[in-house]
């Protein structure tokens, strides 16, 4: 497939951005300068009740995040997004809730973008209103657990044109958020843009 063929969305930084994409299309996140993390959505097209069920899947893969040629599932057990491929060192998150308002207040950072508030209005401009926020894929984000179980974030190791693909195994909605962290370590300091490409059904 050449570029021609794939649909760029850019999601600016500290923003998000939805789209719909039919069964079997390939979704490739692109961290366009590096050391960013993208919080990735990934809703039942048909069903917005099913979506991508980041607690289901670590159940299924006995794995914190999928190996390339897995399945991520929804909350019913059916696959709904193959991991295709990834050029990033490989660290992603599953065991992280978006960042929100509160934690924002809790560093004493008011007004602050969120990627919560930024999943809801990305959502509600393709329509889209889930009952409730389901937990996302932190792409990139670097906070493998400790031996000892302790949970340290650590600045996302994805260097510029990194990227990793899926494939959607049914018609869905997708809703990709730049990480508003804009302080020492998760994105480096520095909130950057994102790229979604979007290629054409097999
Ligand atoms: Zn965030």
């Amino acid at each position: 497939m050449t570029a021609s063929e794939q649909t760029v969305v850019t999601v600016p930084a500290q923003s998000g951005r939805a789209t719909r994409i039919p069964e079997g299309a390939s979704l490739t996140i692109v961290d366009v300068e590096g050391q960013q993390v993208g919080d990735l959505w990934i809703i039942d097209a048909a069903d917005d009740t099913r979506w991508l069920s980041t607690a289901h899947t670590r159940d299924r893969v006995e794995r914190l995040f999928p190996r390339v040629g897995e399945q991520f599932i929804d909350q019913r057990s059916q696959p709904i997004l193959e991991f295709l491929e990834d050029t990033s060192p490989g660290n992603h998150d599953m065991l992280y809730a978006p960042c929100d308002r509160w934690l924002y207040e809790g560093e004493g950072l008011y007004e602050h973008p969120n990627c919560l508030d930024n999943f809801t209005t990305a959502a509600a401009s393709i329509g889209l209103n889930p009952p409730v926020v389901p937990d996302p894929l932190n792409i990139f984000q670097n906070s493998n657990p400790e031996p000892d179980g302790t949970l340290v974030v650590g600045t996302a190791k994805s260097r510029p044109g990194d990227r990793v693909t899926f494939r959607a195994l049914r018609g869905v909605f997708v809703v990709l958020t730049a990480c508003s962290v804009d302080y020492w370590p998760t994105n480096g300091m520095r909130c950057t843009p994102l790229e979604m490409h979007i290629g054409r059904a097999r």
